[in-house]
Order: C-alpha cells, then sequence, then structure tokens
C-alpha cells in the first residue's frame, strides 16, 4: 500500500495548551474535511498505509519534542517545517502575499518586485524538498497545494523521477499578459517548478488555457490539447472546481444552535430584509466597491430605506502588509460615511464588524440572509457563495455573485455582476430583494443540485483518479520506448546481420531544429558515426529527407551513403550522381508562391524555403498559437487549389510543404530497400513525414520515431539528443561513445 503526502504552506494544526500539557487542534478547514472523507471512503485504490501532512509549523521544535510525547493518535502523521521568521516572511509576505497574490489575481501595480522576496521563495521551497526527500519512498502520492509552493513539484521530480505528484493552484491562474511582467528568471521558475508535477489542477477552463498558452509562449513547449511533454515526461493540466462539504453546511439548517442564533438574528431585524456578505480582509474582495453599490441601491431605490440592512463581516487577515491596513481604514471610513448620510435614531443600514466567525454564528448569518452580496473583484474560486446556496432553507436566497469570481462559471443561475459596476450592483440588490419566490427556488435547487454532485470529495476523488490516469498514461508510452533490453536485442540483431540498411531522417533525427534551417548543420559527432557505418560493408545507410539535395551535398555529399532529398524527388545513390525520380513541370509554383508570400506578410517570424520540386512555409519562429492558426488557413487554401493538380500539401513540424504527389518518403525507402534486399533495417525519424516510411516498413524492420505521440512506428525515443548515444550502442561492441558531446 501506498502513502499519501499532502504538503500545504501551514500545517492544518494549530497549538493547544491544557495547563501544563501541549497538544494539537485539527483546523476544520475545506481541505483536510474532503482529504479526510476521501480516506475514510476506502474505496479501491484509496487505501494508504499513511497519511502524511508537511507543512511550516505554528509551534517551535521544542514544543514539538513534547508534542509528540502526548499525542497519541491523529489523522494524519505531521511533518513540520521549522523556518527563520526573516525567511519565512520573506517567502510568505513578501514573494508569496506581495508578488504572486496580486499579480495573479490582476492586481500588478500591488506587486513588489524585491530580489531577496524571490531568494526566500526558492530558499523555503527547498526547504520542504530538503525535508520531504529523504523520507519519500517507491509509491508515495505525492500532493503539492497553491501558489507558495510552486517550486516544489519541480525540486522533487529531480531528486526521484518517476514520484507521483499533483499541484493544485487554489488561486487563479492569470493569463500570459500578466505573468510575462515578472523577471524571466521568476517566471520561467515558476512554470518549470509546475510542470515537475504530473498533474497541475486548476479551479476553472480560463486558468487551464492561460497556464497553458504561458508555457507555450515562454518555454516554447506545444501542447496536445490539455497535455503537455516536459522533460521527457508527459504532464497534464486540468480544471477541478473545488466543491464544499454540501451537507456540513445544509445539515446546519437543522441543527438546533444555528437555529436560535439564525431566529435571534431575524427578531433583531424584524420585518427587515437582511443583505449579508463575509470576505477575508483582501484588496481582492471589492470591499470598496460593493459599499459604493449597496450607497448606489439607497439612493436609486429610497423605498428600500430601513426596510433593509447590510451585515458586512470582514475577517482579519495579513494584517502584517501595510496595504491591507490602508484598506481596513479606507472600509471602515466608507461605512461611516454611508451609516452617516442614511441612518436615523432607529434604522443602521450598514452593520459592519471585523472579526472571525464560529461556525455556527456563520451558518445562521448564511441562513438569516435574503441575499448574499459576494463580488469580489478576481476570486480563484470564492467558496462563500458556495456555502450560501448550500445554506439556503426552503430554497429561498438569492446569490448576487461577480463574474470575476471562478464560482461563477459553475454557479450560473447567480445574479451575476460586475463588481466596479456600480449602477449595475445597485439594480442586481433590488432585482434579488423583489425576486418572486418560486423563482429564488428554481435557482437554488438547480445550484444546489450541482453543489451536491461535485462536492469536496468529489473533487480530491476527481483530482486522485486523473492523477493515476496520467500516472497509467505515461506508463504507456513507456512501454513502446526503447529501453536498455530493447536496444540490447537491437545490438545483437545487428551484429548477427549480414545485410543491413539503416534509413535516417536528418532534421529532428540526427540534428536538433533550429531557428533557421541553415543553422542545421550536421554536428562532427553525426559525420564520424555515419562514416563508420558506411565504412563497415554489411551496410547501406540512406539519409532520407525533406532537405534539397544541394544542402545534403554540402554538408554529407562527401560520405559513401545513399542521400535522399525531397522527400524523395531526387536521390543520390551511394557512388553515383543525382536523379530526379519526376519529370513534371513545376509550373505550379508560380501559382502557390504568391499565395506562400501573402502568408509571410500575415504571420511575423514565417518563411518560404523554396527547393527543386517542394515549397515550404515554415512558422517555427513566429508566435506559436498565431502561427499555428495560419497554418490552418494555408492548408485549407492550398488544398483548395491543389485539387485536380500534381501537388500535395504536407502538414510537417512547424512547417507546411507543398510538393509533387506520388513522392513520399514510404515509395522511397520501399524502393531502397527492394533493391538491396537486406536481413537488417533500422528507419529513424520524427516527423509527419517519416510516418511514410514506418507504415511501409511495417513488420520488415525495427521503426522508430523520435519524440512521443502517435505513430506507426515500433518504437518511440524520447528526444533527438538520445538518437546518436542510441545508434552509437546499437552498432558498436566497444563501450566508449564516439558521439560528440558524450
Ligand atoms: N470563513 C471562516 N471564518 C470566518 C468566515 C469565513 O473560516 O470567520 C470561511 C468560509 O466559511 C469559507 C472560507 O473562510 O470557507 C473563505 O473561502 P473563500 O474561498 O470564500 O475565500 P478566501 O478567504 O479563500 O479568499
Amino acid at each position: 500500500m501506498s502513502r499519501l503526502i499532502i504538503i500545504s504552506n501551514r500545517l492544518p494544526y494549530s497549538l493547544e495548551k491544557e495547563g501544563d500539557k501541549v497538544g494539537l487542534r485539527q483546523s476544520s478547514g475545506g481541505l483536510v474535511s474532503a482529504i479526510k472523507s476521501y480516506i475514510e471512503q476506502g474505496q479501491e485504490g484509496c487505501e494508504f498505509s499513511e497519511k502524511i501532512w508537511a507543512g511550516v509549523a505554528d509551534f517551535s521544535p521544542e514544543e514539538w519534542e513534547e508534542i509528540r510525547k502526548n499525542e497519541d493518535t491523529q489523522d494524519f502523521s505531521i511533518l513540520p517545517l521549522f523556518t527563520d521568521e526573516q525567511l519565512y516572511s520573506d517567502y510568505y509576505n513578501g514573494f508569496s502575499n506581495s508578488v504572486l497574490w496580486p499579480l495573479f489575481h490582476y492586481f500588478p501595480s500591488l506587486a513588489v518586485y524585491k530580489r531577496e522576496y524571490f531568494d526566500a521563495y526558492v530558499k523555503v521551497n527547498r526547504q520542504f524538498a530538503d525535508a520531504l526527500i529523504p523520507m519519500l519512498q517507491p509509491g508515495d502520492v505525492i500532493w503539492v497545494h497553491d501558489y507558495q509552493l510552486m517550486l516544489l513539484p519541480q525540486m522533487l521530480r529531480l531528486e526521484i523521477p518517476d514520484a507521483t505528484i499533483g499541484f493544485f493552484l487554489h488561486i487563479p491562474f492569470p493569463s500570459y499578459e500578466l505573468l510575462r511582467l515578472l523577471p524571466s528568471e521568476w517566471k520561467d521558475s515558476l512554470l518549470k517548478g509546475l510542470l515537475g508535477a504530473d498533474l497541475v489542477g486548476f479551479h476553472t477552463f480560463d486558468y487551464v488555457q492561460h497556464f497553458i498558452h504561458s508555457v507555450k509562449m515562454l518555454l516554447r513547449i506545444d501542447n496536445n490539447y490539455n497535455t503537455l511533454t516536459y522533460q521527457h515526461r508527459l504532464v497534464k493540466a486540468d480544471l477541478f472546481p473545488i466543491g464544499i462539504d454540501f451537507n456540513k453546511f445544509h445539515d446546519a439548517t437543522n441543527n438546533h444552535e444555528v437555529l436560535e442564533i439564525r431566529n435571534g438574528i431575524k427578531k433583531n431585524f424584524y420585518e427587515k430584509k437582511i443583505i449579508f456578505s463575509v470576505d477575508r480582509l483582501d484588496y481582492t474582495k471589492g470591499l470598496m466597491y460593493r459599499l459604493q453599490g449597496f450607497e448606489k441601491f439607497l439612493e436609486m431605490f429610497p423605498e428600500w430605506r430601513e426596510n433593509v440592512v447590510f451585515i458586512l463581516n470582514v475577517v482579519p487577515s495579513r494584517d502584517s502588509i501595510e496595504t491591507y491596513n490602508e484598506m481596513k481604514r479606507r472600509i471602515e471610513e466608507k461605512v461611516s460615511t454611508i451609516n452617516g448620510i442614511y441612518s436615523n435614531l432607529s434604522w443602521q443600514p450598514v452593520i459592519y464588524r471585523y472579526n472571525h466567525l464560529p461556525f455556527d454564528d456563520l451558518c445562521a448569518l448564511y441562513q438569516a440572509a435574503d441575499v448574499a452580496l459576494i463580488t469580489p473583484l478576481r476570486d480563484g474560486m470564492n467558496l462563500v457563495a458556495k456555502e450560501f446556496v448550500a445554506s439556503c432553507n426552503a430554497h429561498r436566497g438569492v446569490l448576487v455573485l461577480s463574474e470575476l469570481a471562478g464560482a461563477a462559471s459553475e454557479l450560473s443561475e447567480a445574479l451575476h455582476v460586475n463588481p466596479t459596476d456600480v449602477e449595475d450592483v445597485a439594480a442586481t440588490i433590488n432585482r434579488a430583494l423583489t425576486m418572486p419566490v418560486a423563482e429564488q427556488r428554481n435557482r437554488i435547487l438547480l445550484m444546489q443540485k450541482r453543489l451536491i454532485d461535485y462536492n469536496v470529495t468529489r473533487w480530491v476523488n476527481d483530482f486522485m483518479d486523473q492523477l493515476k490516469a496520467v500516472k497509467k498514461e505515461q506508463n504507456k508510452i513507456g512501454v513502446k520506448l526503447l529501453d536498455d533490453r530493447i536496444t540490447g536485442m537491437l545490438k545483437q540483431r545487428y551484429a548477427s546481420a549480414q545485410k543491413r540498411a539503416i534509413l535516417l531522417d536528418y532534421d529532428g533525427t540526427l540534428a536538433p531544429f533550429t531557428k533557421l534551417p541553415g543553422d542545421a548543420r550536421p554536428e562532427s559527432g553525426v559525420i564520424t558515426l555515419l562514416k563508420r557505418l558506411a565504412e563497415d560493408e554489411k551496410n547501406e545507410v540512406a539519409i532520407i529527407s525533406g532537405r534539397d539535395a544541394a544542402t545534403l551535398d554540402q554538408w554529407l555529399g562527401h560520405l559513401p551513403i545513399t542521400l535522399v532529398a525531397e522527400h524523395g524527388a531526387q536521390i543520390r545513390k551511394k557512388g553515383a550522381d543525382w536523379v530526379s525520380t519526376t519529370s513534371i513541370p513545376d509550373a505550379w509554383k508560380e501559382e502557390i508562391r504568391p499565395l506562400l508570400q501573402v502568408f509571410v506578410t500575415r504571420c511575423a517570424g514565417s518563411f518560404i524555403e523554396e527547393k527543386k520540386n517542394t515549397l515550404a512555409w515554415h512558422y517555427r519562429n513566429t508566435m506559436p498559437e498565431f502561427g499555428f492558426t495560419r497554418s490552418r488557413e494555408l492548408i485549407n487554401s492550398i488544398s483548395q487549389l491543389a485539387q485536380n493538380t500534381p501537388i500535395q500539401v504536407i502538414d510537417g513540424n512547424k512547417v507546411v510543404e507543398i510538393r509533387l504527389t506520388g513522392v513520399d518518403k514510404g515509395i522511397t525507402a520501399l524502393n531502397l530497400v527492394e533493391a538491396s534486399r537486406p536481413d537488417f533495417i533500422l528507419c529513424m525519424g520524427d516527423d509527419t513525414t517519416d510516418e511514410d516510411m514506418f507504415k511501409v516498413l511495417e513488420h520488415r524492420g525495427f521503426t522508430i520515431k523520435i519524440g512521443n505521440g502517435n505513430t506507426a512506428a515500433q518504437y518511440n525515443i524520447i528526444s533527438q539528443e538520445r538518437v546518436l548515444p542510441f545508434l552509437h550502442s546499437v552498432t558498436t561492441q566497444q563501450n566508449k561513445p564516439e558521439y560528440a558531446g558524450a
């Protein structure tokens, strides 16, 4: 059985002292109860031999020694971290809450870009890694939580390459335009940090898209829908909108103590409608705009004066950061202004409270409220909105919700507002207060159904299931991956063969991709290898490329090997001259070239490569998604032009090639092997055009695709830089590498 290791910034335990005895009190936070109920379900695959929670402790190492003596049973074993106070402040108040928090919530002007904050962030993430690595075991399932620990997945991955690591971000992931404001080193490390996980979870589809787009733009890594390949490993990004413990809130509608408090509130505000909101003190919560909206409501709808109260509960938070103190002052001023203008001796419109609410009080307020006014300027999810909906007894109550809260996409039956549009907020409050009971009921029921379906336990299940699925998928790919056993088998077959054909693609196989095609000259290691292979009289070596003849001649012409240019349109057999395999005049190029030129103009960074029988439009150096979109348009336009002509369009790796039909690498490879009748064939390539070779050589020889992804090849080799060491290993008996850089 495996172990579950949860890692969050703080431990969900706080110190409890009873006389001389010190112990721990487990917090009742959503995450703890969700994970506990997931474990308690004991579903197949979720039995863990041990559950461990790692996080920064709010007690000292000495107190921990005491606690360990006294503590017997806990739901989780605890791995506490103890950090230096200043370091922790720079990491938590500094980088986490003065850089990432404002930026990820679209408040870039509040971000404080200090080098020492980032350094502290790296250090504390490193401390987590150092504490965890020695205790991790094979089979452990590691789940890292939130924006304070974005570097940790990669730190763990580097030490334990096959670890199972999930990451969940509880705040928004911002648009690339926001992320790019960070210095390069910071933003690259954050993205690479997350890519150390196998599964990266977000609350909404938008956040997933923003993450994938940022990875593409900054790290130039392509995605296949929501999967990415990073350092030869498949990583999935997906949405898991966190739910709540529905029953906990819903059942409170029958809880005697809660009902008593609720009735007290109702009595206190007899015959008045109650608008309620509760938020941590935070600029993201839009409290000032909310108060302006309420003020506007009193101004626009005077009939509601004396008939409504707004209970605004603000929960203290992050008061060691100056911005928060300043905001508190302004909120309190605004409350005084509104009350100063509108209250009379028997009525006060805003009841303002600045404190924590015990659970029973919170539930009672949710139940007493006619309208919940929840209007953050940005919120990763917003649990208060969901808790209010779950608490609506007799299905009465109206939720007014900001369209900028993550919860808005799930709670579509709420009345959505833009929090900055104070007139709209005012009008929506009026609409909520006058909503017919039947409509309230319909809306609440639909939302409650959704909250029951995807409650917090479901959220944990879903995440864990997906994490397992990603591992499975990685293993499936792994089955086709060349390993030592297959390499050993190929080596034996190579050694015992009498006549061999070695068919190799060039770009992406023997040489890495470069910004400009002309820069991908062969390294000396490639030349040495090809020379040695060609010297063995049992070998027929052919480079089967999409390159033109002149380039192949210039780079490889001096070698006694066969060269195939433009996918087979031209061929130079070993010791012979170049011959064309097609005699169709190239008048078609005149028609296509102007169209390609239009696309070059419309897509900065793209260019045309002209070969004897091929025209190619390259978009490797364009903005990734833009280039891809233009390439779809180009393929579409040319496919229409190409009807009833002798040309075909090939969708290559960051290139669209237009060339004559009847010429492809498959036909060429087949011709070559039929002519020489080898008893060992090794064929390697990376691109769509190489698939033609893999298909015709199926059952005849060994075919290997460079990179993963769907292929007709028998095996995959994970990346181009592994090709030369592999060829060396298969084709030599000695172990000393001959390739450059080895
Ligand atoms: N909450 C609390 N104490 C309070 C008031 C609220 O613990 O005095 C809880 C509330 O029930 C909710 C959470 O705090 O579960 C707030 O979560 P939300 O997503 O709404 O906002 P966040 O504070 O995470 O930005």
